[in-house]
């Protein structure tokens, strides 16, 4: 020990807490552990548990192992955080995710822990590891083989945190010099103190030499030649998908499905006959490998390029992770396949450099934009794609990536020296699509491309839409525009400081204009929001001629027109001078461009703010045009949007009247056995159809609920006997129950009516928006079905979830549309019955997807409850029952689900 203590350096403290729960002031520390050490290994630990005087938490059990009898008598969190302050005492405190542990400690000992400097491994870990799957330290620790025994035990965490950190640093200093320079530039003096020890540590003279932020110049892609001419003969493609054809030799997973073979037919069908196609595809048929079995065969036999549009980047990667390479392993083609995406997606390099060389957005430091920075720094030169997805972005991320992403406002083309050189990465996607066979977009980059006349996408005649009962909603985001004062003002940050003289006289002018402008736009949206008492949203048209609030924004909208008209003369002329030259960067040679491309930006944004203008004058008429609004963004911020009120006929006009084949698929496609719904709205009157029913016995496999008794949405008790409903299911079936709301405010309701209750039940309730990101609640129920996982729109639909895990699928309403939506009401306006003609439709296309999340394997087994009275009381309801798969159907009164759930679930159908 007096060795240790005799030796030179810094030291550290690595140290870990475990807590009831999440927050510093009303929950307790559990466990404290801590490891000091210095660069020569560990000098000593310390560990001890402590009494939170109050029940431990059962996901806290459940995560940590420990119960309360282990707890008792232990010292107080208070004797415990004195204990480890001492141990701290002139060391350098470290964690990961530390300032959670600090915030704990400071509730006890604010002298020593309140604003205490520390380096945490979590944020290096997302700098210098910018592309890993995960940064929990479990998972970094599972990465670099590190020992870490006891994972959620404080001792075992603090060592794996201290092993961590010499990782990470080893990271650091493998990077090449000119990426270290740029780290320890853009760290030192910045308060950042995990940046300060990061570069401390770097040495770039020792570093490798090189390290160009940008990626190495592309090599052009090889384009094979079509193997063979011809149609694709259906009976190979029936027997490619047969018992013992080409997929059940290559994939031992492969079930033989009749279902999935009449699609592969019908597809190739539409394939040799030029035809188009809709297929309601139910649950388990197996689409994904009906349609790019003949897709692939055909670009490989015709040398014609095929489009395939997802509406998740999830089945995108679904595709070509999982179900293109099964086709290549059962029949390799020589055929090239790649993903592509919108190209905000991809870093921009150009705007990468003018971000990085830029000071903070406000006054002061801005510690996360920092952090970014640096993460982007040592992730662009290390990626191939430069795919934002890679840094799966969280928080304040997607606000910093929109200062880098390539956006078409601020692209110079041809012009920019990355484009030239090959190195901007939307570039090259765009490139390597343009030599694919096979190209796998999202809806959203396909309706650009056929917004644009085609000038995204390379050309192709066949196309395969899955998914596709999102595409009008895709079309309507792709032609819909918004504006912010922010989005504005942001061009003209833009430029760099410019020289005195009428340019920066008129640019200023126009911000304070705008400036002006969109504070009478937030005016006019937070007294609606004041008297409707919920989201703002504006409609702008005839109906606002007596509103004051809109008169003034009349008057300031006007002046900022007038105001960017000359703003935007100046710009082009500058963009003829060469005095600029000098002074624009970072590419100087481009000036004129970039005075130009402003210049476009501003000249768009009075265009739009001239149609919101004009609009206002507008009778609100049949429906047809566009609908003009001004909303509330995350509360305060005016948004003013536009969008179309119907996409059909552009639909038509711009992407399928130039497919030869086009096929559009999706689980939920049909009405009542008829497609005409979908027909109507996309345009879509033509076309073949097929309608696929599951292969699952629904009948057997599932039950539906519509409980007799059910208090209505308007009644007081509904929230209290849903969560009723919720607990007995839960504790019959040991959870296993995914709960689906249609709003925030009800789930939290009977979220917080239910954890209690079944937390003493040992059954952990989950709320979206409360205990977790979307992706962290699916994995915590998949890995623990004594779970009530309670979610909102997103969870209605894409979430496997097969086998026992999800047994009860708990539907609090019935999903209809929300009827103060804008784009909704102008649809509605100038039909007979709105309601028949597109809520209800909408609603029980929804409710398949809801019903969908139920059975997804042969072997599966569960049960639905809706808990809507209107399916059984209003007309309606009958729309909804007849749309759903012919489940066994049950109408027992509310109280009595629970146990009609439990016999279903055990087998004893025969007994209802
Ligand atoms: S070509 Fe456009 S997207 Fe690519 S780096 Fe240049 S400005 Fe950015």
């Amino acid at each position: 020990m007096d060795e240790l203590a005799s030796r030179p350096g810094p030291r550290y403290v690595a140290f870990d807490l475990e807590t009831t729960g999440l927050s510093a002031r009303s929950d307790r520390i559990i466990e404290i552990g801590a490891v000091k050490f210095d660069r020569e290994g560990v000098v000593d630990t310390f560990s001890t548990l402590t009494d939170p005087g109050i029940p431990l938490p059962l996901v806290v059990q459940r995560l940590c192992g420990l119960r309360d009898s282990d707890l008792a008598g232990q010292p107080s969190p208070h004797e415990g955080v004195a204990q480890l302050a001492m141990f701290c005492e002139g060391c350098l405190v470290v964690g990961h995710g530390i300032s959670f542990d600090l915030a704990f400690c400071a509730e006890i000992l604010p002298d020593v822990f309140a604003h205490r400097a520390a380096v945490d491994t979590s944020e290096l870990a997302r700098v210098f590891l910018p592309a890993a799957s995960s940064h929990s330290l479990e998972e970094l620790s599972r990465f670099f083989h590190l020992l870490h025994d006891n994972p959620h035990r404080a001792l075992s965490d603090a060592e794996a945190t201290r092993r961590l950190l010499w990782k990470l640093v080893e990271a650091g200093q493998e990077l090449p010099a000119q990426v270290q320079q740029r780290v320890r530039d853009l760290c030192l003096g910045q308060g950042w103190m995990s940046g300060e020890f990061m570069a401390a540590q770097l040495d770039p003279a020792a570093a490798p030499p090189g390290g160009s932020l940008a990626p190495a110049v592309a090599q052009d892609p090889i384009r094979p030649e079509p193997a063979e001419a011809g149609l694709l003969d259906t009976r190979w493609v029936v027997d490619a998908l047969g018992a013992d054809g080409l997929l059940a030799r290559a994939d031992p997973r492969f079930e033989l499905r009749e279902e999935q073979q009449q699609m592969a037919v019908a597809v190739t069908q539409a394939f040799n006959r030029g035809q188009e196609l809709l297929v309601e595809a139910g649950t388990g048929v197996g689409k994904s490998l009906a349609y790019l079995l003949p897709a692939r065969e055909w670009a490989a036999r015709r040398g014609e390029r095929v489009v395939i549009s997802t509406h998740t980047i999830t089945l995108q990667e679904q595709l070509m992770a999982k179900d293109l390479p099964i086709l290549e392993t059962a029949r390799p083609l020589p055929i090239r396949a790649v993903v592509l995406k919108g190209r905000g997606n991809y870093l921009s390099l150009r705007r990468m450099e003018r971000w990085l060389r830029a000071g903070p957005a406000g006054r002061h430091p801005d510690l996360e934009e920092l952090k970014f920075k640096v993460r982007l720094v040592v992730w662009a030169q290390q990626t191939t794609t430069g795919d934002r997805a890679e840094l799966r972005l969280a928080g304040r991320d997607s606000e910093f990536w929109e200062m880098v992403g390539s956006n078409v406002d601020d692209c110079l083309g041809p012009a920019c020296h990355n484009w030239r050189d090959r190195r901007c990465f939307m570039a090259r996607a765009r490139l390597d699509a343009r030599e694919a066979d096979l190209v796998v977009v999202n809806h959203a980059l396909l309706l650009a491309d056929a917004d644009s006349g085609g000038t995204v996408l390379p050309e192709f005649h066949r196309l395969v839409v899955d998914e596709a009962h999102h595409l009008e909603e895709a079309a309507t985001q792709a032609q819909s525009q918004r504006l912010t004062l922010r989005s504005l003002v942001a061009v003209i940050d833009r430029l760099p400081e410019l020289p005195s003289g009428e340019l920066p006289a008129r640019l200023r002018s126009a911000r304070q204009a705008a400036t002006a402008g969109f504070g009478d736009l937030r005016a006019l949206a937070a007294a609606d929001s004041a008297r409707g008492g919920g989201t703002a949203h504006v409609v702008i048209d005839r109906r606002q001629a007596g509103n004051p609030a809109w008169q003034r924004c009349v008057k300031s909208l006007h002046k900022t027109v007038r105001e960017l008209e000359p703003a935007v003369a100046a710009l082009r002329s500058a963009a003829q001078s060469e005095t600029l030259q000098g002074a624009l960067w970072p590419q100087p040679d481009n000036a004129g461009r970039e005075c130009a491309l402003a210049a476009d930006a501003l000249q768009g944004m009075a265009r739009l703010l001239n149609q919101a203008l004009a609009e206002a004058a507008a009778e609100p008429g049949p429906a047809s045009g566009q609908v003009v609004w001004v909303e509330l963004e995350r509360g305060d911020r005016a948004v003013l949007r536009t969008a179309p009120v119907e996409v059909a006929q552009a639909l038509r006009e711009q992407l399928l009247d130039h497919c030869e084949t086009a096929v559009l698929t999706s689980a939920t496609l049909a009405i009542a056995g008829s497609f005409q719904y979908v027909r109507d709205r996309l345009g879509f009157d033509g076309a073949e159809e097929l309608i696929l029913a599951s292969p699952f016995d629904y009948l057997h496999q599932s039950l539906c609920c519509l409980p007799r008794g059910m208090p209505g949405h308007g009644d007081p008790r509904h929230a209290g006997v849903v969560a009723q409903l919720v607990a007995d299911v839960a504790e019959t079936l040991g959870g296993r129950t995914l709960v689906l709301f249609t709003g925030y405010a009800a789930l939290r309701e009977v979220h917080s009516q239910l954890r209690s209750r079944l937390n003493s039940r040992g059954i952990v309730v989950l709320g979206q928006g409360m205990d977790g990101t979307r992706n962290q609640l699916l994995r915590n129920f998949r890995h623990n079905a004594r779970t009530v996982l309670m979610g909102t729109s997103s969870f209605w639909e894409g979430i496997d979830l097969p086998g026992d895990v999800l047994q009860c699928v708990v539907i609090d309403k019935l999903p209809f549309p929300v009827p103060t939506d804008p784009i909704y009401q102008a649809r509605s306006r100038g039909r007979s019955d709105a309601f028949a003609q597109l809520a209800l439709p909408e609603a029980v296309l929804r409710l398949k997807q809801g019903f969908g999340r139920l059975v997804r394997g042969h072997g599966d087994r569960g049960a639905v409850v809706i808990c809507d009275p209107r399916i059984l009381d209003r007309s309606y309801g009958e729309s909804f029952v007849q749309a759903l798969p012919r489940a066994t159907f049950n109408y027992d009164p509310v109280d009595e689900v629970a146990e009609v759930v439990g016999r279903f679930i055990l087998g004893r159908v025969e007994e209802m």
